[in-house]
């Protein structure tokens, strides 16, 4: 929300006294920005009434920031070779700077320091506008220095504003908190008000009303722009004023990151060619801010951080990396416990019966065979009686064993029940599934189970089993596990320890002659 200066904070402004207002040059110098048919002549004629600020002119055309072929000798060389309204801007800035500086000095905001961080603010602006392509380089130059001027408002106004000891000047956020308490209201938007009572172009006293928060004026054309690039400006100063303590430069490049899209990467990059602008204020506004400000340690710490940051990111990648690696696992280890019995690990009943339906279905469409076998282990219930449950459990995990080891890998086996297993044997027809089951039966029969105190158990198994063909399909799923199960009754029927596939008239298929006439 955009804050708003009080009416009565508006009266006592109006009518204070020592508030600081531009000299008489600067004065003549804002008619000249407001008159629509300004020409050269007219511009030479004012400024030669000031040779300080003519000589000012004279030096920043000669100087690398503006380095030209020719030495600029004259006024009238200097506006061509800067622009009209560049040089009026400049005039501007170094007539409003020079006299405010001279202002009341004995209030409680600290001068020195508040000059400093407009000096850098307008260093900081003529590499950013640079670095967004802006072209009203010195106007941005003085939205930069004079984006605080408000402070100096509240100063007079306020005399004991700025005296409280514990109030950290140098940090620009305390600042405007305080201020905020003290009077409702920021230097920002007192600031953009003097502004505008001089009569300055529209886009200085938005810089400075905006100058905490540019993001308030929309996006996309260039006066949000001028405004971002301002308050920019004013961010780097503090980082510079603040040495890059951690949450300086973390607070910067948020903000240049959000305001302007200036990445933390850039940033060492921008403060590298920060140093000769600041040479270049030294000289023209008397200042010392460059002797002041170890950019070079401010570099190394811009770009170290960035380093950590790059580095955080990396451990932060490999982490989630190793995250969804553990997820994946985490995933098929549910899949699989989802899918598996917990006793013999084997496929569960719920999957082997979803595993059926699937295979059925293809086996219609695409005309293949394949046998389901039904195994019951024999008289199982007396092993249970007569070794107990744990040694049944054991029993159980052991013919799982046998039948997974007994099988392809394409195979499945699944517990369907207690003690009965299903067997899916796909393209396998009658024959072949039949020399599987023999082979079971025989491991099973071969089979010498330890339990308790060096005992051994024999345990032998029966299986029915039918085979579903194109030329003898069933016509459901449910058919050939019921086909499979009559054939196990029938073994059960016959005295166990067999094999037998379902046939109407139930075929004993003990021997491999019996088989050829399936
Ligand atoms: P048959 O030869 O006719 O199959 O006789 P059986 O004793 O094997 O058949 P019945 O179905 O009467 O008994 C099966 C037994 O299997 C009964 C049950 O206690 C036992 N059983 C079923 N599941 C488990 C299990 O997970 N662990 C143990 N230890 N025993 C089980
Ligand atoms: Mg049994
Ligand atoms: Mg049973």
């Amino acid at each position: 929300m955009t804050e708003k200066i009080s009416p009565e904070l508006e009266r006592k402004l109006k009518t204070c006294r020592g508030l600081p207002s531009p000299p008489t040059f600067a004065l003549k110098v804002i008619e000249l920005v407001n008159d629509p048919e300004l020409d050269i002549d007219e511009a030479v004629k004012v400024f030669s009434l000031d040779p300080a600020i003519v000589s000012k002119i004279l030096r920043i055309a000669n100087s690398p920031l503006y380095a030209s072929q020719r030495k600029v000798d004259t006024l009238q060389m200097a506006i061509i070779h800067l622009g009209l309204n560049a040089t009026i801007s400049l005039a501007l800035s170094f007539s409003l700077v020079s006299g405010l500086r001279k202002g009341n000095q004995d209030a409680t905001l600290n001068h020195s320091l508040y000059w400093k961080r407009s000096g850098l603010a307008g260093a900081a602006s003529r590499v950013l506008s640079n670095y967004c392509e802006l072209p009203c380089l010195e106007e941005l130059f003085i939205a930069a220095l004079l984006q605080d001027i408000g402070m100096l408002a509240l100063d007079r106004l306020n005399p004991g504003l700025y005296a409280d000891s514990a109030l950290a000047q140098h940090c620009h956020a305390k600042v405007v908190e305080h201020e905020q308490q003290q009077l409702g209201c920021s230097h920002a938007t007192v600031g953009g008000w003097l502004l505008a009572q001089w009569r300055l172009p529209e886009r200085l006293h938005m810089a400075a009303t905006y100058s905490e928060d540019p993001i308030q004026v929309s996006l996309d054309n260039e006066l949000a722009k001028f405004v971002r690039c301002a308050a920019g400006a004013g961010v780097l100063a503090n980082l510079l004023l603040n040495g890059g303590q951690d949450d300086t430069l973390q607070d910067t490049t948020d903000k240049l990151e959000r305001w302007l899209g200036i990445t933390a990467e850039q940033l060492p990059n921008l403060l590298e060619q920060m140093q000769p602008v600041l040479i270049e204020v030294d000289n023209l506004f008397d200042m010392k801010i460059s002797q002041e400000v170890n950019s070079e340690d401010l570099i190394e710490m811009a770009r170290e951080s960035q380093l950590f940051a790059n580095l955080r990111i990396c451990q932060e990648v490999e982490k989630l990396k190793e995250g969804t690696l553990n997820l994946e696992a985490q995933c098929e280890q549910l899949e699989n416990s989802a899918q598996r019995d917990g006793l013999t690990k084997l496929y569960n009943r719920s999957f082997v019966d979803e595993y059926l339906d699937k295979m059925f279905k293809q086996s219609l469409r695409e005309r293949s065979i394949f046998t389901l076998g039904f195994l019951d282990l024999d008289h199982f219930k007396q092993v249970n009686d007569a070794h107990g449950h744990s040694v049944g459990d054991l029993i159980i995990k052991a013919a799982a064993d046998i039948l997974q080891a007994q099988v392809r890998s394409s195979d499945i086996v699944g517990r369907y029940g207690g003690e009965e297993f299903l067997i899916v044997l796909p393209e396998t027809p009658a024959v072949g599934a039949q020399d599987v089951f023999l082979r079971i039966l025989e491991t099973f029969r071969q089979t010498r189970h330890d339990i308790n105190a060096g005992q051994q158990l024999e345990v032998t198994v029966s299986i029915g089993f039918a085979t579903h063909t194109p030329e003898c399909p069933f016509s459901n799923i449910g058919a050939l596990i019921k086909a499979a199960d009559d054939a196990l009754y029938q073994v059960k029927q016959n005295g166990r320890n067999n094999c037998r596939i379902f046939e109407a008239t139930s075929v004993d298929l003990m021997s491999q002659a019996s088989l050829s006439n399936i």
